[in-house]
């Protein structure tokens, strides 16, 4: 359980805001119970928000927890693609997001530049499905078949039957679900810059090289990555293993893949929490992903050693406890989220896929 104590402990809090930190957990507390609300938070968020949560977990959790909750107002700590994921699940019930702020680098993908890269991959008379990141917006979604989160993304691949897969937006985990799943991974054109005789000239000898291989087929990876995992570098692994050949080295899945190949294991945030936990004996871990999950692991594990590579996403950062009181009180209107219920249909569909093949 996250306390003042513990966070002035751990040096995420001063002890002279521990006085406001106290009275704004209590009048978030009233206002829920005085909304009925259910208050989501993702792992990244600070740990003082993570602290009033209902539930806090990874986008494929709280998009499950979106599906099943019963309350009458939902106010999620997260980014706006998670607000909205929750609102297409269920919209009947109002959807707020305390900073408007609260974007995110991955999910800045326009739907018309896939709808030309899906009509590309019919004219090469392709097989294949189009796999959409939970890291999207619903204009997005809507053009998929299936959805996916890191924790979910090759168990969705190996089910959707289909030999390629058009995998949209992180190129680095489009990387793991080819190595998962005896995919070719086809590298991705520069961000806007897609023409398609270049990129054919490309990919072709890595097709014809997949073939050769006897792969299952080919992941057509988009041009999207999340900042703040792809400036991390193999010089962060090289240093750590070079300082301390003890520690357990984990990354997320939206590392570049040189990264991948290095670390020893490759997971999803919830994954993480769970591999710390089922390595008791081992002491020392380096946690490679946003700043916010590795905080947590340090409230939780005060006997264990996090050496702290970790980077900070300034989107998950956007929202702090002011901002979840004055939302939860004012239910402004500026900030409840919603999409056109033509597009909201077509991201249902996509999620629904992902929750029934990926459960
Ligand atoms: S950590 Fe990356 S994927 Fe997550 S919200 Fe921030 S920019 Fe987006």
């Amino acid at each position: 359980m996250i306390t003042v104590e513990s966070l002035i402990k751990n040096r995420q809090l001063h002890a002279d805001q521990a006085p406001r930190v106290t009275e704004l957990w209590a009048e978030i507390r009233h206002w829920k119970r005085e909304r009925n609300a259910f208050v989501p938070a993702h792992n990244y968020q600070v740990p003082e928000v993570q602290a009033i949560a209902d539930y806090i977990g990874d986008s494929f959790e709280l998009a499950v927890k979106a599906r099943d909750f019963k309350s009458d107002v939902v106010v999620f700590c997260g980014v706006r693609f998670m607000a909205e994921g929750c609102y297409t699940l269920a919209p009947e019930t109002p959807v707020y997001l305390p900073s408007l702020d609260a974007l995110c680098s991955l999910a800045e993908v326009d739907e018309d530049e896939v709808a030309e890269r899906q009509e590309f991959l019919r004219s090469l008379g392709r097989n294949f499905s189009t796999m959409t990141y939970v890291n999207t917006y619903a204009s997005v979604k809507a053009l998929s078949d299936a959805c996916c989160t890191s924790s979910n993304a090759a168990t969705i691949a190996a089910k959707l039957g289909v030999p390629d897969l058009l995998f949209v937006p992180d190129q680095n985990l489009a990387y793991q679900v080819a190595l998962k799943t005896r995919r070719m991974y086809l590298p991705p054109p520069d961000p806007h810059a897609f023409h398609p005789k270049d990129y054919w000239e490309r990919i072709e000898p890595l097709l014809r090289e997949g073939e050769r291989q006897g792969l299952v087929g080919n992941v057509f990876a988009w041009e999207g990555a999340c900042h703040v995992h792809h400036q991390m570098t193999e010089q962060d692994i090289l240093a750590l293993r070079a300082q301390d050949p003890e520690t357990q080295i984990v990354v997320h899945s939206e590392v570049l893949p040189a990264l991948q190949r290095l670390a020893d294991a490759v997971l999803s945030t919830s994954q993480m929490i769970k591999y710390v936990e089922a390595h008791p004996a081992q002491k020392k871990f380096a946690i490679l992903t946003e700043c916010g999950l590795v905080v947590r692991m340090e409230l939780e594990h005060p006997e264990k050693q996090f050496y702290k590579t970790c980077r900070l996403c300034q989107y998950m950062k956007a929202t702090d406890l002011e901002k979840v009181l004055s939302t939860l009180r004012d239910l402004p209107e500026e900030k409840r989220i919603t999409v056109p219920e033509s597009v909201r249909i077509g991201a249902e569909r996509a999620m629904r896929r992902m929750i029934e093949l990926g459960s």
